[in-house]
């Protein structure tokens, strides 16, 4: 479903990714760790079209990302073109981002009116369901500054979940969170792994969640995977020295 081709991406003088491969297949969960700098966070930035590759190419559920075929040939792909590519793929960043004068059933609904054409009611109705699943039902009509941390990061998952994307991409979702409500959006997440058929990349420091939910786990340094395997051999018989300093630095 996510396919990276020997992707570059460059800061400057500063490769953060190097010539990249990668796949991750549909319905697959996908964890990737590594020291911090290592361009785990690019990798989602890429996906979500905020950042453009310098070299190679991304695809999509097939289709390329940046780039549109022309005949034979792979030309630069227009805004068109990338926001349909675009529209499979739903982000939770770490800072919850959520709108901050609408209420929360609105936040959900927003997009999926105004973006997918979606009717209002068909759209609450949506809305409703999946603040059932993230438990925030009772807060629909709340605006987010009068929620908690944890329960903001919960309507963004909604929120993100709403548009009905093939993929699902958390980046380091409860690092901005107080430490009493990080197993709160961490349950919700291993909910929707569990139960659901979406594919999903993340980026994390928990290194249990990341254990809970992967079906692989990709350790990144220097803008390489230089690990990858199912999270019982990563964590537990990893390979690579670099590998095994981080787990131990950070287990
Ligand atoms: P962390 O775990 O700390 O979030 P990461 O592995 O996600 O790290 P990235 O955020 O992808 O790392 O950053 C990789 C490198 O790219 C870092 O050296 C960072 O300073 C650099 N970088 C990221 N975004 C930019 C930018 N917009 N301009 C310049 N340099 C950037």
């Amino acid at each position: 479903l996510i396919r990276f081709d020997h992707v570059t991406k460059r800061f400057g003088t500063n490769t953060v990714l190097d010539s990249l491969d990668f796949t991750v297949s549909s319905g697959k969960h996908v964890t990737l760790i590594g020291p911090s700098g290592s361009g785990k966070t690019t990798i989602l930035r890429l996906l979500m079209t905020l950042l453009k590759p310098d070299e190679g190419t991304i695809r999509v559920g097939g289709e390329y990302l940046t780039h549109e075929k022309k005949g034979e040939r792979l030309v630069p792909a227009g805004e068109k073109h990338t926001r349909e590519v675009r529209k499979n793929i739903g982000m939770v960043f770490q800072q919850f981002n959520l709108f901050p004068n609408m209420k929360v059933l609105r936040n959900v609904t927003e997009a999926p009116v105004h973006v997918l054409g979606m009717p209002k009611e068909a759209a609450e109705e949506r809305a409703h369901e999946l603040l059932d699943l993230v438990g925030l039902t009772e807060h629909v009509d709340k605006y987010p500054s009068q929620l908690s941390g944890g329960q903001q990061q919960r309507v963004a998952i909604a929120r993100a979940l709403a548009m009905r994307p093939q993929v699902l991409l958390l980046d380091e979702v409860t690092s901005a969170l107080d430490p009493e409500l990080v197993a709160g959006v961490l349950d919700v997440l291993r909910d929707i792994a569990h139960t659901t058929d979406i594919t999903m990349l993340c980026v994390t420091h928990e290194m249990n969640f990341a254990r809970d939910i992967s079906d692989d786990v990709l350790m990144f340094d220097s803008g390489r995977v230089i690990e990858s395997g199912p999270p019982e051999k990563i964590f537990t018989e990893p390979e690579h020295e670099r590998t095994r300093e981080f787990l131990s630095a950070v287990l």
